[in-house]
């Protein structure tokens, strides 16, 4: 493949599962290589389902992608060789060692003899695994089997590497741990990672560029700095201490100088502000006006779960596990 080429390349992705649920809806992914590249949105967005057609463990209903340079149709064990994939679920054997977990997978790629085993020392002290590697995974921590788990997807060296929700499951430190292992890789000369993911702040930590996905397609993509930076100015946040009528609230708030974007959703109120320090009290005194009484207010810097939230048209968390969900946006953008 000629170095220029995206390392992955999706167009116009459409995936249809029988019952008709459309699990992707034109998605459309370009991953310059070398990069990392994370695939962010709520549960049942359509990640793993990007992931496996991918790599190749799946056919998309329509359109076409390549990994590595090569079409994930035509030549799909060309692409198996070029990647390296780090699923959900762990496929390491409970009862083999780790060594021989490793042992095992190099010897599917053809390792045999002194560069197998090399192969398996490299990879348990790279990741901190030395001392576990004579010991049956099974008994292996959390952080300690998934480590494994991004081993065995390296052990051939591929050029793309993909990993499905690498901390889903992780306590905090385990998580934490891993967010370093995954930066050092992403100094590895030439690899580029496709990593997916429903942690915001995972995505921002690690991937350089972000594409956020909802109902099958991408709704916004860029750096994480340019995410954030497309917001203007802060996020207030308010919350009421009981629901009011969503009329005589958007007649409340809407208008203000120097408010901008306001969402309310029951009794949570969301609004971009020149001065998020300044626009709380002119918030407080309009929600006063029309007699809701404000719980709390907060005010923050743009997140990604605000750029989420300006794109999708609903909250990250509300996303989640939730398909059906209509967005009740006031001037969302989709
Ligand atoms: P994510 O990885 O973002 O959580 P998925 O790709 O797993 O999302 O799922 C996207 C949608 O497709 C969801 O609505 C999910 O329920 C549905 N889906 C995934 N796999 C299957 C399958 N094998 N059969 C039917 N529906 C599926």
């Amino acid at each position: 493949m000629s170095t220029r080429a995206p390392a992955v390349l999706a167009r116009k992705l459409i995936k249809t599962y029988p019952g008709g649920i459309t699990a992707l809806n034109g998605m459309d992914i370009t991953v310059e290589t070398g990069k990392v590249f994370g695939l962010l949105g709520p549960n049942g967005a359509g990640k793993s389902t990007t992931v496996k057609i991918l790599t190749t463990l799946a056919r998309a209903t329509s359109g076409e992608a390549t990994v590595a340079g090569h079409d994930v149709l035509r030549h799909p064990d060309r692409v198996r060789r070029a990647i390296g994939v780090v699923a959900q679920k762990s496929g390491a054997d409970p009862v083999a060692t780790g060594r021989e977990n490793l042992q095992l997978q190099g010897r599917l790629y053809g390792l045999t003899g002194a560069a197998l085993n090399r192969r398996a020392d490299e990879l348990l002290d790279r990741f901190d695994l030395a001392g576990a590697g004579k010991r049956a995974v099974k008994g292996y921590s959390g952080g300690m089997q998934r480590r494994l788990d991004v081993a065995l997807g390296l052990v051939h060296r591929p050029d793309v590497l993909f990993l499905d929700e690498p901390t889903t499951g992780l306590d905090p430190e385990a998580r934490a741990a891993m967010w370093d292992e995954i930066s050092r890789l992403a100094g590895d000369e030439g690899l580029t990672i496709l990593l997916t993911t429903h942690y915001l702040e995972e995505a921002d930590r690690l991937a350089e560029r972000i594409a956020i996905v909802d109902r099958g397609r991408v709704v916004v993509e860029g750096s994480p700095d340019q995410l954030k930076g497309e917001l203007r100015g802060d996020a207030v946040h308010m919350e009421l201490r009981a629901e009011a009528g969503r009329t005589s609230l958007a007649a409340a708030v809407g208008g203000l100088p120097g408010i901008h974007e306001v969402l309310i959703e029951g009794r949570r109120i969301s609004a971009r502000a020149d001065d998020g320090a300044a626009a709380v009290p002119v918030l407080l005194a309009a929600l006063e006006r029309a007699g809701a009484v404000v719980a709390s207010a907060t005010v923050a810097r743009p997140s990604l779960d605000d750029v989420y939230l300006r794109y999708a048209g609903r909250r990250f968390s509300e996303a989640q596990d939730d398909r059906t969900l209509e967005p009740a946006t006031a001037g969302g953008t989709r």
